[in-house]
């Protein structure tokens, strides 16, 4: 059967570098459904996930008030009164977002997996096919992969001349491109993949919605990618700490084990424990058996008798497309982290960066945060197109004219003047303790990581230890934190930092701490102090 979703991209920036992320974290096991409401659901292993989903619970129940979300469908219109101190005439934001995607949802897709697993070329010939890359460049990529001796490499190729062409033209630390299905607009986040450039991926990936979580069926590699040391169960682990919830599995290079069903139920009951422990519900994760060298079941569903004869699923493509939107904060305060800052060609400069939560019109004011200094939003671009409004999960480049590019730094976050984000240097946190061999003590020197957001900071107090499942307080003042703990702790950044309480905005206020190169704790900011 053909697919019917038409192919539309605009712009090719996917790094291929290969992927390793070297840190380890545990393997918690979690509820059936991943979160839960129960008031009472605690931060440890045994019956939590690392991930936010447990966080989300923890912070939700413990944490009250509610933070109201609203989804795409729900967007309630704009009443001018609400930004009625700004120059612009409002516009009714429901409506052009309808308007601008024809219908179609937005949506943030991060590629993860064990290095050689087949990412670059699985998303090189997905874009391939999708008629992003034209005959004669992909000839031309076969002829030189092939000169090099790599020709297995072409389609991954694709993925690295934009990569070098990045770093030529202009600056975007996390390269993105865009493509439609037949009902959704997909991002596609760069991921990174070399040791070095973990915050980059943690960049990436906390701007996701959806993954794709790339496996190599071939024996012995699957088991490779998937013992420890190797990247499927970290990425697994990392995406669904960031907010991921749904993934689709590409269990990748079927033609190695001649699409045999007894090998993809094999990995995909594997598979599928860890990812119910690390959080993810049964019904969001969706395995699919492609090739990404042969391009089997990637835009159209595979025609071989091989497949066929047992999988009547999706393709990877149609499985993107039916994606659930996610929830977007376009009804709270703007919010911006930047990723990125550059001086453009004419007047002022540009700041990129996904919308968090609210809603930007052309003319506006901003203020960032810190250096608590105001500015005006002279143009706002979306996918390469100048547009005169964006709304949260866009990632725009805004052109700012009124203050120096010099006081702008990646992690500044831009907001609405009128409700300001928070800045402070101290703060309260609820975090889980990964699977870290040095016992966590006061004064412990961590790397804050948070959008894109990355800070010297100090464990500055131990407050107490959180029972498993209750979530009262079993300890108070612990000497040392050690792996799978729940705990409160106080934490000092070196300058002061922008930060929103988790139950006012969960994007803002989840976090991960990172020492010596290894990702010790996932944590929600609790109590912001001064
Ligand atoms: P990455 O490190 O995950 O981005 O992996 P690459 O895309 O660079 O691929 C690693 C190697 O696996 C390359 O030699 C590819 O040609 C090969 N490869 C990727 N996908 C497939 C596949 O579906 N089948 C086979 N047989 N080889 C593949």
């Amino acid at each position: 059967m053909e697919s019917e979703i038409v192919p539309k991209i605009t712009k090719m920036t996917v790094s291929g570098k290969k992927q390793s992320m070297g840190f380890e974290v545990p393997c918690a096991i979690a509820e059936e459904n991943g979160h839960t409401n129960t008031p009472q659901k605690g931060l440890l292993p045994e019956d939590a996930d690392v991930a936010s989903g447990v966080l989300e619970a923890v912070s939700k129940s413990t944490l009250s008030p509610q933070v109201v979300q609203v989804s795409e469908e729900q967007i309630t219109v704009h009443t001018p009164a609400k930004k009625s101190s700004k120059a612009k005439p409002q516009i009714d934001v429901k409506a052009e977002l309808e308007k601008r995607q024809g219908g179609k949802q937005l949506l943030n897709l991060v590629v993860i997996g064990h290095v050689d697993a087949g990412k670059s070329t699985l998303m090189g010939h997905l874009l391939y096919l999708l008629g992003n890359v034209n005959k004669r460049t992909m000839h031309k990529y076969e002829q030189e992969s092939k000169k090099a001796g790599k020709a297995s490499f072409a389609y991954a190729w694709v993925l690295d001349e934009t990569g070098e062409e990045r770093e030529r033209g202009v600056t975007m630390d996390v390269g993105m491109t865009k493509f439609e299905t037949k009902t959704k607009v997909i991002t596609l986040m760069d991921a990174p993949g070399h040791k070095d450039f973990i915050p980059n991926m943690i960049t990436g990936a906390a701007q996701a919605d959806v993954a794709i979580l790339v496996v190599d069926a071939s024996r012995g590699e699957f088991e490779a990618g998937f013992e420890t040391g190797g990247q499927t169960r970290e990425h697994g682990l990392l995406v669904r700490s960031l907010g991921v919830t749904q993934l689709a599995v590409a269990v990748n290079k079927m033609d190695q084990v001649s699409w045999q069903q007894e090998r993809f139920q094999e990995i995909t009951s594997k598979l599928g424990q860890f990812l119910k422990q690390a959080g993810f519900k049964e019904s969001d994760v969706a395995y699919i058996p492609t090739s990404g060298l042969g391009g089997e079941n990637l835009v159209t569903r595979c025609q071989s008798s091989d497949l066929t004869q047992w999988y009547k699923g999706k393709c990877l493509l149609e499985q993107i497309d039916s994606f659930k939107p996610p929830q977007r904060s376009v009804d709270k305060p703007f919010r911006l982290c930047v990723a990125d800052v550059f001086k453009d060609q004419g007047s002022g400069f540009c700041v990129t960066g996904k919308i968090e939560a609210g809603y930007i019109q052309v003319g506006e004011r901003l203020l960032a945060m810190p250096p608590n200094e105001t500015c005006t939003a002279k143009g706002i671009t979306l996918h390469d197109e100048p547009v005169d409004w964006a709304a949260a999960g866009d990632h725009v480049s805004l052109t700012l004219t009124g203050m120096d590019i010099i006081k702008i730094n990646v992690g500044c976050v831009f907001c609405d003047p009128k409700e300001p984000i928070k800045v402070c240097t101290r703060f309260r946190a609820r975090v889980l303790i990964f699977n870290t061999e040095i016992p966590v003590t006061k004064g412990f020197p961590v790397l804050l990581h948070y959008q894109t957001v990355s800070e010297p900071a100090t464990i500055t107090r131990l407050l107490s230890v959180l029972h498993k499942s209750t979530g009262e307080v079993t300890k108070k003042k612990p000497k040392f934190l050690t792996k799978g703990q729940n705990a409160l702790i106080e934490l000092q950044t070196q300058r002061p930092v922008a930060l929103e309480l988790y139950k006012d905005f969960k994007e803002l206020g989840r976090f991960m701490l990172r020492y010596s190169g290894s990702t010790i704790a996932a944590g929600v900011v609790t109590e912001i102090k001064e």
